[in-house]
């Protein structure tokens, strides 16, 4: 097989390294390389700032709806082009065609909400507010600001944060994951054929380095970043040490209650879907169950293991599959080392996934589901993030201890209650100390026009991504205060802080 070799996207052109530095992009079905991708150093992430900066400031000057047409056409575009976006995007990251089709309509549901850029962009306005005084806001564009994404959601999370910075006039910086950059590469020549002025977004490839160069370049207002904590929190403390704006969303380790009143088959259902799909390589995925109850533990149990049995694992262009492999070797390892230690824990095996081979694929990045029960909150396995195709069971004996578990954790992404009780429902949503909350939904990603974002080591910032969050996120607020000469009754008080008598 031929190796492709990527590029960035600057001024809107394919620009070719010029650091001379590659990562290699694997195909995860069969462990080989596909393609290089550049990785950018100091100089070539200021030639993509500098072009930013210029084409920033036509861009900023367009009128929302303008810019919101834009976006529109290329909705449009996406919309022709997603089969084969679905097709590239899962041949690099190892998620199901179907699962891949879902990635990129999350992303364009973000797009949809920000064609409201006109309506969003609104200020306030109070007339009368003294002798002629009127006051008002308005919400001005930062300049440019920069994205740096994860490898599981490669076209959405692009999307979440390029769509409203651009359509709040900002230029945008994408430095996608050195994992499965081709479709943030595809997204970039969309966006241009759309009608996108060159500049307004660039992708620059990379990593450690261009991330760097990024966080201190005077002329990067703000960063979004998604991926692990351990990042997100280097990110969010060296990017306001350097007086930008941040946002950086972290780890998980979503818990699911399930009470003893639950509809156990629809809960059994929710979770072999949130906990197995897309390889459990999602930040919303279920990773422990928690059951009230030995009754319902025993029973929830039985359950996951027939429908566990039943999950077909394979490549990741096969339809029939319920989910392919890893993103990498090393993230097979990781998952590995995590189960052997929840063993060595004292964690029950049910199902185990280590020994799954596909045939014809011996190389590919492959693991099978597997079930812990009984892992004890002390285990690693409990306590840190696995992120792949692992459920693991914590039994609780009530509501109250249940409740205490995802909110005593340190991460706070999501959970889930099942339960058909309102009483229970309603308590747990208001006192669990979680950023985003299910009720009988196992994945509780919120639609484009709330906010998303998680809670405690899951999200470093204030401000949560798309939804209303993230048009205060991508703007800075000016508040005019103004009075004409026929609103000026006295000259008198100069000298004292004016007040509104
Ligand atoms: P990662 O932290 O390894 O990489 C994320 C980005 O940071 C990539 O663009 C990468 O190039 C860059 N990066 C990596 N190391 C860096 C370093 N030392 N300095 C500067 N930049 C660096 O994460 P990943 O493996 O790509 O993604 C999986 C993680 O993302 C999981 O922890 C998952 O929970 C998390 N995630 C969180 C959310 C959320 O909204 N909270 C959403 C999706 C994924």
């Amino acid at each position: 097989m031929a190796i492709r070799e990527l590029t960035h996207f600057i001024g809107g052109k394919n620009t070719p390294s010029a650091s001379g530095r590659f990562g290699d992009v694997f195909d995860p079905n069969t462990g080989e390389v596909q393609a290089r991708v550049p990785l950018a150093d100091a100089a070539e992430v200021e030639a993509a700032v500098a072009d930013s900066v210029q084409a920033q400031r036509e861009w900023a000057a367009w009128n929302p709806q303008r810019r919101a047409r834009v976006l529109q056409k290329f909705l449009q575009l996406i919309d022709d082009e997603k089969e084969d976006l679905a097709r590239l995007l899962s041949s690099e990251h190892g998620k199901t065609v179907p699962d891949a089709l879902g990635d990129i309509q999350r992303g364009v549901e973000v797009v949809e909400f920000a064609c409201g850029i006109p309506h969003l962009l609104k200020g306030e306005y109070t007339t009368g507010a003294g002798a002629g005084i009127d006051v008002y806001s308005m919400r001005q564009p930062l300049g440019v600001v920069a994205g740096i994404t994860p490898f599981n959601f490669p076209a959405m999370i692009p999307l979440w944060k390029a769509a409203p910075a651009i359509a709040c006039g900002n230029a945008f910086i994408l430095k996608p994951s050195e994992r499965d950059p081709s479709v943030p590469l595809r997204l970039a020549e969309l966006f241009l054929e759309a009608g996108l002025p060159p500049g307004v977004f660039n992708v620059v490839n990379g990593d450690k380095q261009a991330v760097d160069a990024l966080l201190n370049h005077p002329q990067v207002e703000a960063l979004g970043f998604v991926g692990s904590t351990p990042i997100a929190q280097y990110i969010y403390s060296t990017a306001t040490a350097n007086g930008k704006r941040a946002q950086c969303f972290g780890g998980a380790k979503n818990h699911a209650i399930i009470m003893p009143d639950a509809d156990l088959d629809q809960v059994a259902d929710a979770l072999v879907g949130a906990g197995y799909g897309s390889a459990g390589e999602r930040c919303m995925a279920i990773s422990v169950a928690v059951p009230v109850g030995k009754e319902t533990g025993d029973a929830l149990i039985e359950k996951l293991k027939d429908r566990i049995g039943k999950l077909t694992v394979g490549t990741s262009d096969n339809s029939a599959a319920d989910f392919g492999p890893l993103v990498s070797a090393d993230a097979v390892r990781r998952v590995k080392d995590y189960i052997q230690i929840g063993i060595d824990d004292g964690a029950e095996l049910v199902v185990d996934g280590r020994g799954f081979g596909l045939d014809g694929h011996e190389s590919g990045f492959f693991t099978g589901p597997t079930l812990l029960d009984n892992v004890p909150t002390t285990s690693r396995a409990y306590l840190e993030e696995i992120f792949g195709p692992v459920l693991t069971v914590v039994r609780a004996d009530s509501y109250e201890d249940a409740l205490r578990l995802p909110s005593e954790h340190e991460y706070g992404n999501g959970v889930s209650i099942f339960t058909r009780d309102g009483d229970t429902a309603r308590d747990f949503t208001t006192r669990v100390n979680t950023g985003m909350v299910g009720v009988n939904v196992p994945i509780p990603v919120p639609i484009a026009y709330h906010t998303f974002g998680g809670w405690k080591r899951s999200m470093f910032g204030d401000l949560n991504q798309h939804g209303p969050d993230s048009v205060r996120f991508y703007t800075k607020t000016k508040t005019v205060t103004q009075r004409w000469p026929s609103g000026i009754k006295d000259n008198e008080g100069h000298f004292v802080i004016p007040t509104m008598k």
